[in-house]
């Protein structure tokens, strides 16, 4: 069990009793040492399973740490993030510490509040509805209530977005729309659970008898008001475990500090403080650009850095791209990605990250433009979607159905089961054609048969009632199954994840620092933002940044401060790279042929959507498709794909059968000006699709030359 271990990892396993606190970078192996930590004390029988928790903070992270405990055999233990453990015992204890069931939770708060501010007769536009959100989130983590918003506001030196006596009325009023409609929202599942801790000693018992020893991951981005659920789970005993890196805090927006994490050793003065600095995860390229970046950053997280020393072989010099607009550096992505793939890289070692999950539509098209299957974090919620709940429930009418007999006589195995009963609910073995609604809803179904046929592999004889129960639990859980493809994923919601290849795009000013970014602390708090994307990848590093929006829109942006001196080219300071390899490349965007702003065909409006560029139009101005030539297109698409046994999509997508369709080219250079028919695809398909649309633009059906 130990044996994976550096001797400081191994300390931190060890530290069984008393408080623990593990500071230490990324990529040091702090989620290892402490999975280790409590599969060691179990087998040690020092702690008992049932009566440990584990929490971090994303449902993701704490899926990743429930498979690594159990791969470790400690599969026992509870692993959760602090609101799904919260809302666990919510559930639990609600009908006896209120009565009657638990009120529904909102989904999303921002649309009540916009109700609340048009009660209060202020007007908010969407950046100030955005804000004012985020203020009441932060005012309720922090535990203050409407009365004392103004008040707190003025004592933590913030930047209100408006009048902190109208946030605060805006606040009171949005509290009042939760009552009179009897839900909840995500901050009221851990004040709620607070609350009943704190008021009934009983309860509070029960939940401490349950359990005893606590491990906190992610610690640098506790809240305070996760911080005093800890304090109640704990009450007066002593056995937690916390590891953290203060250099990653990226959620002090909402009220997380990393002051709990750094004060440790104050507030438990016998705790074993262990420092780990080996980074395991990433080469010494990678390495020495996370060093950089954090030598230039400030403030209290800054001061306790820790330098990190790679442990891994050297590898490429990270790669830094600029491109003359977005839809290139999409394009100019999606192409090196499936470089990559070709030479070896799984898809699902890949990951694309931007600052604001906005970013991803362009990413979307081009890499489904390119052919490659990618899948959107955000994956956590899986198990809400609706196509996934109604399999669910076919699954689970199936399985009382007697699913299960046909597997005595062996006929059909469980995995052949469940397709047969997806299929009833849209599931086919390839793909539908496009990327939207139709495809999302196939990849869930498609998540879901190898799901079933892993858990057939793990557990040969397994019914389909097993696998329902295991559905169930991951339900609860929240835990998805892996989707085989890139990701794709904002920054915030890759921390503790890793990638053999990262892609960190969109690195301009106004991204990144994001524009309301504007206080020296927010814009520290982008720059470790930019560092835990930085330490996400092992091996291939690529950060790039587009001049300006849309292909011949003003070049404006500028590449984001934050590399200054770092990346070749940009300046002084003496942290650049070793050399070799890290050049600043002018993308495929340099190359481009220089167009003016697309403008709508209909309309004449500007477009800026990268699925409506493509298009050439808004996507809700009428179409001047022909039809019929459409249909055609589909078809032969369909033949291609099937030859060559990949989805339809790798063909064209719908969006560009469309534009074909629509401007119907006669030649080479008419068809490669459509958006999405590179030169890969004109030489391949260019003469077909010429051919299938002059044959239909002299109505004739010969095909003319
Ligand atoms: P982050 O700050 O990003 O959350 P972390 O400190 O939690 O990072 P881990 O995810 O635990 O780091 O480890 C990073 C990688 O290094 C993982 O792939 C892990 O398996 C590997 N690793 C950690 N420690 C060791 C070790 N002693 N020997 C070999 N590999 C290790
Ligand atoms: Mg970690």
């Amino acid at each position: 069990m130990l044996d994976g271990l550096d001797p400081e990892q191994r300390e931190v396993a060890l530290a069984l009793h008393g408080p623990v606190c593990v500071l230490a970078g990324a990529g040091t192996g702090k989620t290892r040492a402490i999975t280790h930590r409590i599969a060691y004390g179990v087998r040690a029988g020092i702690l008992p399973p049932a009566s440990v928790l584990a929490v971090t903070f994303t449902n993701r992270a704490a899926g990743e740490m429930r498979g690594r405990l159990r791969q470790l055999g400690a599969g026992g233990v509870q692993a959760r993030t602090f609101h799904s453990a919260a809302l666990r015992q919510l559930q639990f204890f609600w009908p006896k510490a209120v009565g009657g069931e638990l009120p529904r939770l909102l989904e999303r708060k921002i649309q009540l509040v916009a109700e609340a501010a048009a009660r209060c007769r202020i007007r908010l536009d969407r950046n100030e509805l955005r804000d004012v959100t985020s203020e009441i989130e932060w005012a309720k983590v922090t535990q203050t209530v409407p009365a004392d918003y103004p008040a707190a506001v003025a004592k933590s030196v913030r930047d209100a977005p408006r009048d902190p006596a109208e946030i605060g009325q805006i606040y009171a009023t949005y509290e009042q729309l939760k009552r009179d409609r009897s839900v909840i929202d995500f901050e009221d599942v851990l004040l709620l659970t607070v609350g009943i801790l704190q008021d009934r000693p009983d309860i509070a018992d029960q939940v401490r008898r349950q359990y005893q020893h606590f491990v906190v991951d992610e610690y640098q981005d506790v809240s305070p008001l996760q911080q005093r659920l800890l304090d109640l789970w704990l009450g007066d005993r002593d056995s937690l475990c916390v590891v953290g890196d203060a250099s990653q805090t990226i959620y002090s927006f909402t009220g997380a500090t990393p002051d709990h994490l750094l004060n440790f050793r104050t507030r438990h003065p016998n705790a074993t403080v262990v420092k780990l600095v080996r980074d395991y995860r990433s080469t010494p390229q990678v390495v020495h650009l996370a060093n950089g970046l954090l030598s230039q950053a400030r403030g209290r997280a800054a001061e306790h850095r820790l330098e990190l020393i790679s442990q891994r072989d050297p590898g490429p010099e990270p790669a830094y791209t600029e491109y003359a607009d977005e839809p290139a550096e999409a394009e100019g992505t999606a192409r090196r990605i499936r470089d990559l793939i070709a030479a070896g890289v799984p898809a699902g070692e890949i990951a694309v990250l931007y600052r604001v999950n906005a970013q991803s539509e362009v990413y979307e098209q081009a890499l489904a433009d390119a052919g490659v299957p990618y899948q959107l974090r955000g994956a956590e919620r899986f198990f809400e979607r609706q196509e996934v709940r109604e399999a669910g429930v076919a699954l689970r009418g199936a399985a009382r159905a007697g699913g299960n007999d046909s597997l005595l006589d062996g006929t059909d195995d469980l995995p052949s089961q469940v397709r047969a009963v997806l299929s009833t609910k849209g599931w086919t073995s390839e793909p539908p054609a496009g990327s939207g609604a139709v495809r999302d809803r196939w990849e869930s179904l498609a998540a879901l048969v190898r799901l079933a046929e892993d858990f057939a592999r793990v557990k040969p004889g397994a019914t389909l009632s097993d696998l329902v129960t295991e559905l169930d639990e991951r339900a609860a859980a929240q835990h998805a199954p892996t989707v085989q493809g890139v990701t794709l994923a904002s920054l915030h919601a890759a921390k503790g994840l890793e990638w053999d290849a990262v892609f960190l795009v969109g690195l301009t000013e106004g991204m990144m620092p994001i524009t309301y970014a504007k206080t020296d602390e927010q814009v520290e708090e982008e720059r470790r933002l930019l560092y835990v994307g930085v330490t996400r990848a092992r091996l291939h590093l690529s950060l790039s940044w587009a001049l300006s929006r849309s292909p011949g829109g003003r070049a404006s942006r500028r590449p984001t401060r934050f590399l200054k001196g770092l990346r070749p080219g940009s300046g002084s300071v003496g942290a650049g790279g070793a050399g070799g390899g890290g050049g600043v490349e002018r993308g495929a965007g340099g190359r481009r042929k220089r167009r003016g702003p697309v403008q709508c065909r209909v309309c004449g409006a500007t477009l800026t959507e990268a699925g409506a560029m493509k298009l050439m139009r808004c996507e809700d101005c009428p179409s001047d498709m022909d039809e019929a030539l459409y249909e055609r297109l589909r078809e032969w698409r369909s033949e291609q794909a099937r030859e060559l046994g990949q989805p339809a999509y790798c063909v064209f997508t719908d969006k560009t059968l469309m534009a074909i369709a629509e401007r119907v080219p006669s030649t080479d250079g008419e068809l490669s000006s459509i958006s999405g028919v590179g030169a890969r695809k004109l030489e391949r398909f260019g003469a077909d699709v010429l051919a299938i649309c002059a044959g239909q633009e002299g109505g004739l059906d010969h095909i003319e030359d």
